[in-house]
């Protein structure tokens, strides 16, 4: 079997008494783009920093190519840190801020630092741009200059620590087809830090769910999205319509369960064992449901609160059951719908996703 380039094995870290990393294990592999992602608080930079070196582990170890580097200082272990706020030197221009390392190092001669230099400048679409300042260059060059510093050294992994926090929205968009593009193209592994659920998904080759401390989910963008594993994933990935249900009767793939007065059939998530006569929650991505005025099988009968008009997007709240659902849809509807009207709610197949209830979840919280 293919070794894994890095694997984490047990870790747990404390500040004090604070436990902040609880036996966290997944393995990481060769040129993949692998988020941390979680709420704020959770522990992804600490995790991320223990990698780099800059905090150490209580117990559990790091290996990279199968050997510990646990006990190896951070300049040791091939790997390059990307901050948040770029951390360039001010008092350096362009390209002595990228030639700082290896001149440290004394890794390459200046010929080589030459050639390499440019390499990684062009990567990051920044030739040219040599003699300038970091205080003459804007928020997304600056980034752009940290993460070349950080190629150059030809690191095994990457580590960004939510490198486009500091963008403005438009330029953090642009800044994640730029990264996930550069990503593939040097084939260096990425491990990148952010709370933002939309960056995740729109950039990784996998994703790491953290909530305090523990590891929740590890998968693809599509898995974590469709099939999470649990009601804090549920609730973290996505907008959902989150409803307390009784199952009525459960089979391989679906199950038959009841809101209010409807009976309809929900896939199961494959995870958990549902259970006859108990409650279940059923969850359902808002974008993936339809309204309609006519009769549809498989549906949700329910009354129309308010029609919303945003740009592209119809916002519809309806009434089922006593409970207040919202439905997102793209296109236009079938009906003109208006507040007071009888619809049907339906969805698509993936889109719902019945799991198991858990202590201390309220359908309201949702
Ligand atoms: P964010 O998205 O806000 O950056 P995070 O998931 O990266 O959050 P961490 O920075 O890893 O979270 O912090 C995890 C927890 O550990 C937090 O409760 C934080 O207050 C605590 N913490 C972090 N660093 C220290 C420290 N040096 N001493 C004590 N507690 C710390």
């Amino acid at each position: 079997m293919k070794q894994p380039l890095l694997s984490l094995v047990n870790i747990n870290k404390y500040f004090g008494d604070f436990h902040v990393l609880k036996d966290i294990s997944f393995d990481i592999e060769q040129g993949e783009f692998l988020t941390l992602l979680g709420p704020s608080g959770c522990g992804k930079t600490t995790l991320l920093r223990c990698i780099a070196g800059l905090e150490s582990i209580h117990s559990g170890d790091i290996l990279l190519n199968g050997s510990s580097i646990k006990d190896m200082a951070p300049n040791k272990r091939n790997v390059n840190t990307v901050f948040q706020n770029y951390a360039l030197f001010p008092h350096l221009n362009v390209y002595d801020n990228i030639a700082y390392g290896p001149r440290v190092k004394k890794s390459m001669t200046e010929a080589e630092l030459k050639e390499r230099a440019a390499n990684v400048l062009e990567l990051v679409q920044m030739l040219g741009y040599e003699k300038r300042m970091p205080h003459q260059l804007s928020g997304g060059q600056r980034q752009r200059i940290a993460i070349a510093r950080a190629l150059i050294n030809e690191p095994a992994i990457l580590l960004l620590d939510e490198p486009l926090g500091a963008l403005d929205l438009k330029l953090r968009k642009h800044m994640q087809t730029e990264l996930a593009q550069l990503q593939k193209k040097t084939g260096t592994t990425f491990v990148y830090v952010t709370h933002d659920q939309e960056e995740a998904l729109n950039m990784s080759d996998r994703i790491v769910v953290i909530d305090q401390g523990e590891v929740q989910q590890l998968g693809s963008p599509r898995d974590i999205y469709n099939n999470p594993v649990n009601l804090f994933v549920t609730t973290f990935i996505g907008d959902r319509n989150m409803m307390r249900v009784r199952v009525l009767e459960t089979e391989a793939t679906h199950s038959l369960v009841q809101f209010g007065e409807n009976v309809v059939s929900i896939r199961n998530s494959g995870q958990h064992q549902l259970e006859v006569g108990r409650e279940a929650v059923l969850a359902v991505h808002m974008d993936k449901m339809r309204v309609s005025c006519h009769e549809q099988p498989n549906a949700l009968v329910g009354e129309v609160l308010s029609v919303h008009y945003s740009g592209s997007q119809i916002r519809i709240r309806v009434k089922v059951a006593d409970r207040q659902i919202t439905v997102v849809e793209y296109q236009k509807i079938d009906c003109e719908c208006e507040k007071g009207d009888q619809v049907y709610v339906t969805w698509e197949d993936h889109g719902a996703i019945l799991l198991p209830p858990e202590d201390g979840w309220a359908e309201g919280e949702v």
